[in-house]
């Protein structure tokens, strides 16, 4: 079975102004079909045809000779997960265990929000952004390019795409301007909840 590419969870303009449509078109559309359609080719006629998507990640995580697969796989799945830490109406102080952890292994809300935009403005070049459980404690990280949390063995709960396409046609280089909205408008705590299992 082919690695497929998800449907939004929502409509490509239930998300502005904060998202536009055209920038779903492009990064959706464009940029994680690339990804899905790059890993069925790469993976087509080897072992890894057929796996899922998580094996092919940290198979190729740990091959230098599969870098180019490792990076596609990688980025299919971080994008299936960005959307889905979204929605409308979202952002905003969390609620549910997850407003608990925070106060407990963050320092609070505000401080977390500061902390989360903080890396996500300060990862130089492209990347993301993440809220992630290490050792069942919280922690804000950031991954370059299409580094993912899953290979260093700790558990994503909430991501942000700090790629230039990811931002570029709403808030052209404002890339702190994008993570506050993010963080205000559009974080999709329900999801962030049903992560912690
Ligand atoms: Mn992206």
């Amino acid at each position: 079975m082919p690695i497929t590419l998800p449907d939004l969870p929502y409509d490509k303009n239930d998300l502005e102004p904060f998202i536009s449509a055209r920038t779903f078109e492009f990064h959706h559309g464009k940029h994680h079909k690339a990804y899905v359609d790059n890993t069925n080719k790469l993976i087509e006629k080897t072992e890894l045809a057929g796996k899922d998507l998580e094996t092919i990640i940290r198979t190729a995580a740990v091959d230098p000779g599969k870098k180019g697969l490792f990076n596609n796989a990688a980025q299919v799945w971080n994008h299936s997960f960005f959307w889905q830490c979204m929605k409308p109406g979202g952002g905003g102080k969390p609620s549910g265990r997850i407003a608990a952890m925070i106060d407990d292994d963050l320092g609070g809300y505000e401080k977390f929000a500061a902390d989360f935009k903080n890396a996500g403005a300060t990862q130089f070049g492209s990347g993301w952004a993440w809220l992630v459980l290490q050792n069942n404690t919280l922690a804000v990280t950031q991954t370059p390019n299409a580094e993912t949390p899953l290979t260093e063995g700790h558990k994503p709960l909430l991501v942000v795409d700090v790629w230039e396409h990811a931002y570029y046609l709403d808030y052209q280089n404002r890339r702190p301007d994008f993570l506050q909205a993010f963080l205000d408008h559009l974080v999709n705590w329900d999801f962030v909840n049903a992560n912690l299992g």
